[in-house]
């Protein structure tokens, strides 16, 4: 294994990745399925699989026969063969996950940030805590396939950080920095990636078109159509959070005024219960909110005051919905979703009365909206969506890469 587990020097190489990519797409197969499926012959995939064994990136199981002769062998990916590490910076924390070969989560560490969010300090922390994973989980550094990094913000292919306003980074060379310091391949991505372990968790999803709309800390949205995940010229495609919806509103973290992110995101939300409450109003989130009180908790006490029927509470759902509705039908006008995807923690804890206001909200303002059939499905990936996501993709380019 040249430096990595697998590597790209040779044809018989490329067959050995592409051999692995059906495996991995199909699961347990036998050999003579391989050679109809790559169109290989007998022989030459028999050696791609003598390597593969031999590199103990495979596993064999032979099935019981009823009938005279060889008993029928099935191959799988062997899950301990190579490792992949997923990290997602964010402004709170930096979330380390340690994946096997089957994308499988074995071990993920959250790493909690101060208000410093300099980039040297994030890198030691970031440094000495991936070390750490790998010297506790005793995986061989040869075994490492790579670590994909994701954090909100443009990001080049070539590793650089254009700009992530949460992180207050700019032209930070994030990629070069992690090379100079590890001795593994390093892939940056957008958190566009957390689609593909949206997709992992519902397969069915693969063959749709998907408006994956995400309000959380940040508005933002992902798509996948025919397939394809779609980036845009400049990678930027999807920043609905900075459509305008009030000229002069709120000051937006892109330094625009009263953009939607501005308006429904959760810090945005929290900003405006605060000032709710320094204006009088009564309601029992004073009780639980202090000056501590994070975005995403909040929400959990809006939550909890819905539940309780609070009349401010509910005008605040109210607010999100009617912000949300209206941004989900310019969606689906500009980009003709069968699938719709809400993600993120101001929107999952309402999900069922949100999907319920925006199907309601289509049929009055999509275009030709009879002869559409749109899902609203909730996220379905978890809190750890972003580094299952870019794991993926650290797969996914390590099996097809030439
Ligand atoms: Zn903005």
């Amino acid at each position: 294994m040249d430096k990595n587990a697998i590597d790209s020097r040779s044809a018989g190489r490329r067959n050995e990745k592409m051999v692995l990519a059906l495996l991995e797409k199909h699961g347990p197969i036998s050999q003579s399925r391989i050679c109809q499926l790559t169109r290989l012959g007998s022989s030459t995939v028999s050696t791609i699989v003598s390597r593969l064994r031999e590199k103990d990136l495979i596993q064999e199981h032979p099935l019981p026969s009823g009938k005279r002769g060889a008993k029928p062998v099935l191959i799988r990916i062997n899950p301990l063969g190579c490792y992949i590490i997923g990290v997602e910076i964010n402004p709170n924390t930096i979330r380390l996950g340690l994946f096997d070969f089957h994308c499988e989560l074995i071990e993920q560490i959250a790493i909690p940030l101060g208000n410093d969010h300099s980039f040297d300090p994030v890198m030691g922390l970031l440094e000495i805590n991936l070390r750490g994973l790998v010297s506790k989980k005793m995986i061989p550094p040869e075994k490492i396939l790579g670590i994909g990094i994701t954090l909100s913000g443009s990001v080049t292919p070539a590793g650089l950080v254009e700009l992530s306003s949460p992180l207050g980074w700019k032209m930070v060379p994030l990629k070069q920095r992690l090379m100079e310091t590890f001795n593994w391949p390093i892939e940056l991505h957008s958190n566009k990636v957390r689609l593909l372990a949206e997709i992992r968790s519902q397969p069915a999803l693969q063959s749709k078109n998907i408006f994956y709309f995400n309000i959380a800390d940040g508005v933002g949205s992902t798509l996948l159509i025919d397939g394809r995940l779609i980036h845009g010229a400049t990678r930027r495609i999807g920043e609905l959070g900075h459509m305008t919806v009030i000229p002069n509103g709120p000051l937006c973290g892109c330094g625009h005024r009263g953009c939607l992110e501005a308006l429904i995101s959760g810090p945005a939300i929290l900003q405006k219960i605060n000032a709710d409450l320094a204006d009088g109003r009564q309601t029992i989130l004073r009780r639980w909110m202090d000056q501590q009180t994070k975005p995403e908790q909040s929400l959990e006490f809006l939550r909890q005051a819905v539940e309780q029927r609070d009349r401010y509470a509910l005008s605040v759902l109210d607010f999100i919905m009617e912000h949300l509705c209206r941004a989900a039908s310019i969606a689906v006008n500009l980009f003709d979703p069968d699938v719709l995807i809400l993600a993120g923690y101001v929107s999952q804890p309402f999900f069922s009365y949100l999907a319920e206001q925006i199907r309601n909200d289509f049929a009055d303002h999509v275009y030709d909206w009879h002869s559409r059939k749109i899902e609203i499905l909730p996220s379905r990936a978890g809190k750890e969506a972003l580094i299952r996501g870019v794991a993926q993709a650290v797969l996914q380019n390590a099996l097809t890469s030439a």
